[in-house]
């Protein structure tokens, strides 16, 4: 059984205590590889690694770290398929959609901020016959990257690509449900040729790994990507260290439908909104408020198109679904669906666990599934389910339908489907939310800001806005 190692100070090395964790693969529901089950003295091994290697990292010239991360993007794209059945295998999403989307993201993520920092500027301000003033972005030294099982590689080299190019030194702890490709891009960074403890990857439990991050003195910054109750916890304990943070959490994001939208490309988007990757994309559009005059025309076909979506074997591509990523996931999920009966919904279709045969019929799968008939307030509404399961609520005026996008502590994303060129515009302007699709869903620039308000987070990633927050501004002014 394949055992994974931490990667602290450029080696795979055993974690202290040398106890591991079982890793499950979703799609069988078997253990097949063992997690280090690290705690803080390993964290403590990182940091002295990380702190150790900043003050060459930081100073490194920028075209060389360039160089060193295209290395990275290199054979992140050569090793292309086995990544992907290995994200497959840890998280049960299907393999054809790993290959499509999670690995080249991870390539994307890493040469975006490779050829990101060879562009990026600084700003001078003037005061007429009296002083110049410079900003100077430094790299703030040694950083905290933690994100979750949902696209394992996609979104750790998203804060571990913009902190490493901009000059810090990390500490990166993947989710213990889904560590395996981190674990591979272990393998490709020492390949590559990245300095040792620049990057150091600590496997572990969440309470142990990623609150000894948390709470590390010499970690002053922290990005994690999670659920709102962990962000919660870990602002709690950043915040009075006067920690920076980003946190990229929960959502509960409206897709509006109105009469006027192009029919035919709102309901091939909607089945992917919601339900690609088992719904578990923080993105994914739970809620779908359709315009009453098309509700009926939309819930027939709706219906009809996602009965087809075939679920199981994440390695078969002709399914749309793979596995849900944990037991106690799917358990939750279920336990959603059947609150949503008792606070008065209907399943239009799925409801249940799929169950398939043979060698897969142990692994963790759900139908997709439909409901409709629910106030917009009741909590199938309002709380993140994160799988395969959406909601058909009717609206009649602009006024109302904000009213009901609106209403949850979330504000992640949001999707409006419109050929009404100034109602997207209204509409998009009044959504509480970080990020509007206006006929598209998760159609990203990587410049973008990306993030939410309210309880989905604090801070925007992406772009310079990523830089930015790696770095830590300097004014300088200079009297003429
Ligand atoms: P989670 O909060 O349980 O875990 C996320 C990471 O935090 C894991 O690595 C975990 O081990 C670690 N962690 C857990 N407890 C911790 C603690 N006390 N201190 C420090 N670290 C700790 O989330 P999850 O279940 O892995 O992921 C699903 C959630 O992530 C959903 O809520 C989803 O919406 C959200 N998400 C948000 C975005 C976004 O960009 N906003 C993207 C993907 C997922």
């Amino acid at each position: 059984m394949l055992t994974i190692k931490n990667y602290i100070n450029g080696e795979l090395i055993e974690p202290i205590a040398k106890s591991y964790i079982d890793n499950y693969n979703p799609a069988t529901g078997a253990v097949y590889s063992l997690i280090p089950d690290s705690d803080e003295r390993d964290v403590q091994l990182a940091v002295t690694a990380a702190t150790a290697a900043f003050p060459s990292w930081s100073i490194t010239p920028k075209n060389e770290r360039s160089a060193i991360l295209i290395r990275i993007v290199q054979l992140i794209e050569k090793n292309l398929e086995k990544l992907a059945i290995a994200e497959s295998i840890d998280n049960g999403k299907p393999v054809w959609l790993a290959k499509m989307v999670d690995i080249p993201r991870a390539a994307s993520n890493f040469h975006f901020y490779a050829t990101a920092i060879l562009h990026d500027a600084t700003e001078t301000h003037t005061m007429e016959n009296t002083a110049i003033n410079y900003t100077v972005r430094q790299p703030i030294g040694v950083a905290g990257c933690i994100s979750p099982w949902n696209l394992p590689l996609y979104l750790f080299t998203w804060k571990i690509a913009p902190a490493i190019a901009s000059g810090n030194c990390v500490v990166a702890k993947p989710s213990e449900i889904t560590p395996m490709t981190a674990f591979l891009l272990s393998e490709i960074c020492i390949e590559a040729g990245l300095p040792k403890g620049v990057l150091n990857i600590v496997h572990g439990y969440g309470h142990k790994v990623g609150s000894a991050i948390t709470a590390h003195p010499h970690i002053p910054i922290i990005s994690f990507t999670g659920g709102t109750k962990t962000g919660a916890e870990i602002a709690r304990v950043a915040a009075p260290m006067f920690k920076k943070l980003s946190l990229e959490l929960g959502g509960k994001n409206p897709n509006i439908i109105f009469a006027d939208c192009d029919f035919d490309k709102m309901l091939k988007t909607t089945i992917n909104s919601s339900f690609s990757n088992q719904g578990e994309i923080c993105l994914c559009g739970s809620r779908i408020f359709i315009e009453r005059s098309i509700y009926e025309k939309f819930k027939t076909e709706f219906v009809a198109q996602t009965k087809k979506l075939k679920v199981g074997n994440p390695a078969d591509d002709t399914n749309r679904l793979g596995a849900i990523v944990s037991k106690q996931h799917m358990e939750k999920i279920l336990s959603y669906i059947e609150l949503s009966k008792q606070e008065g919904g209907s399943i239009l279709c799925g409801g249940k666990q799929a169950l398939i045969a043979g060698e897969f019929e142990k692994g963790w799968y759900i139908e997709p599934t439909i409901i409709e008939g629910l106030a917009y307030d009741c909590r199938t509404n309002q709380e993140e389910i994160f799988g395969p399961v959406v909601t058909l609520t009717p609206f009649d005026t602009e006024e109302e339908v904000l009213k009901m996008a609106n209403s949850t502590i979330y504000g992640l994303a949001a999707t409006v489907w419109t050929e009404n060129l100034t109602k997207a515009h209204r509409v998009a302007n009044d959504l509480h939310s970080g990020i509007v699709w206006v006929n598209c869903w998760l159609l990203r620039d990587l410049r973008t800001p990306f993030g939410g308000v309210k309880s989905s987070g604090v801070g925007r990633e992406g772009g310079f806005e990523a830089l930015h927050f790696f770095t830590e501004p300097k004014n300088v002014c200079i009297k003429l």
